[in-house]
């Protein structure tokens, strides 16, 4: 992909224009982490970057962006430009192609408007975001206030590139920040949706959700998490403190891959807790939480416009994240159905998570769960090994034997049986059909 970048570059410069990464690019390449993708920056217009190239796609052709196909690639070439009319805080109304000054003026932080030339390997650094990255701070291009108000979403960037990277807001940017933060209001909530989302599935994610409480951007963003911080906990087994402490070390404890659904439901799976709260003497308990919780993630998944099948994945997952306490006592095929479903391994990584994002007294008393996790994590991958999971097992009995085989016309009771007969397979009672038969008969004689 780097190769493929700098050919283009190159193509650009055999043809006389200015060519550089920029951007994300650049700052992770300064912090030796290999970029994801390569944003080209040009002085070339985007009729002559379409020109120099077979295959190239615009995007946004009034924005100056076009995608060259490159190296088995799409890059994006984006002609220098300045942004104006921010008359509503959210996107620039019209753009005007410029100079790499101008260009870089109008991106947001210092460490995100770096231009490096791959051919003579010369960074362009106009507002010092190298010195800033080794320093390890944020700072917006220009008057933080301004920035903020140009373009409200900035509010959440400055979180999620703080948390990301580990950087300190000067104080400038914090107080931007902080005393704007009501404006994110006004950005479209998809936006915010996947700014948030982006967060998430970081590592840091755990520092991005402090920092968005601290600002007083949670207040607005999520306002359903905000309560978390007052609500309290048992002393015995989450001497942390608040369910919010708590939900703050369970992502931290989730890994450095986590799928956006499953970062999802840890932040919001005790999000029940505030309303459900029942004290019971000298202990705690939130009877039917994971309900409330389940019903708060369908109503963010909506507002924030998350997509119904991150939604519904994330929802199942907070639903069930107790279902391991009724684990033993469960029948074998009910266990074998909950390890068919496409997101069980994720509830594994959320149980977890939340078991180590509880700090019991004494500090092992949380041995016996971590104990049962380890046992169903192996009998979930032995099962999976030895195909015995729902969707490697096709029913030797179907409904239509059952009516043939008992002459037995009703509808309903023929379902029932043929999932009776279904869980018997699973659970290994029969392997083939004279088994099944067998099975049939007695238990009808049983009747
Ligand atoms: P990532 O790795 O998250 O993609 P990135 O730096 O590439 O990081 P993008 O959101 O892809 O971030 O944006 C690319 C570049 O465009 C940024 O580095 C920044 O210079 C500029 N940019 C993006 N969004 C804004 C914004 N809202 N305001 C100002 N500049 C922006
Ligand atoms: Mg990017």
């Amino acid at each position: 992909m780097r190769n493929a970048a700098t050919d283009i570059c190159q193509t650009l410069q055999n043809a006389g224009h200015e060519a550089f990464f920029v951007g994300g690019a650049v700052r992770d390449q300064l912090l030796g982490i290999v970029p994801k993708d390569y944003d080209i920056a040009t002085n070339a217009t985007p009729d002559q970057v379409a020109q120099l190239f077979e295959r190239t796609q615009p995007v946004g052709k009034a924005f100056g962006v076009v995608l060259v196909r490159h190296g088995g690639y799409w890059t994006e070439v984006a002609t220098y430009r300045t942004e104006s009319d921010y008359t509503d805080g959210r996107r620039p109304k019209t753009v005007h192609f410029s100079t790499l000054q101008a260009d870089a003026d109008r991106r947001d932080f210092t460490i995100n408007a770096m231009y490096f030339d791959p051919i003579s390997r010369q960074l362009v650094d106009p507002h010092g975001g190298q010195s800033d990255l080794s320093r390890g701070v944020l700072r917006f291009i220009g008057d933080a206030e301004t920035r903020v108000r140009e373009d409200h979403l900035r509010l959440l960037r400055a979180v999620r590139f703080a948390a990301r990277f580990d950087l300190e807001y000067i104080p400038e940017t914090k107080t931007a920040v902080e005393q704007h933060a009501s404006l994110i209001n006004l950005t479209a909530a998809e936006r915010v949706g996947s700014e948030i989302s982006a967060m998430l599935t970081n590592e840091n994610r755990s520092r991005a959700m402090a920092d968005l409480a601290a600002f007083g951007l949670m207040d607005n963003v999520l306002p359903e998490l905000e309560p978390l911080q007052q609500t309290p906990q048992p002393h015995d087994h989450h001497s942390e403190g608040s369910v919010w402490n708590h939900t703050l070390l369970v992502l931290r404890a989730l890994g450095d891959d986590t799928p956006p659904e499953l970062a999802w439901a840890a932040l919001l799976h005790d999000a029940g807790k505030t309303e459900t709260i029942h004290h019971e003497g000298d202990t705690i308990r939130y009877p039917k939480h994971a309900e409330v919780s389940t019903k708060l993630m369908k109503q963010i998944g909506k507002r924030l416009a998350l997509g119904s099948k991150l939604t519904t994945a994330a929802s199942w997952l907070v639903a069930h994240h107790h279902v391991f306490d009724q684990w033993t006592e469960m029948r074998p095929s009910r266990q074998l159905h909950y390890f068919d479903h496409p997101q069980f391994a994720s509830l594994l990584q959320l149980h977890r998570a939340d078991i180590h994002g509880a700090i019991p007294t004494p500090p092992n008393s949380h041995d016996a769960v971590v104990k049962r996790l380890e046992e169903i994590q192996a009998a979930y991958y032995t099962a999976i090994a030895d195909k015995r999971l729902p969707q490697h097992n096709v029913p030797i009995l179907s409904g239509r034997d059952i009516m043939e085989l008992l002459n037995m016309p009703e509808r309903k009771r023929v379902g029932e049986i043929a999932k009776a007969a279904y869980d018997a397979q699973l659970e290994g009672d029969f392997t083939d059909r004279k088994g099944a038969h067998a099975w049939l008969q007695a238990r009808i004689d049983n009747v």
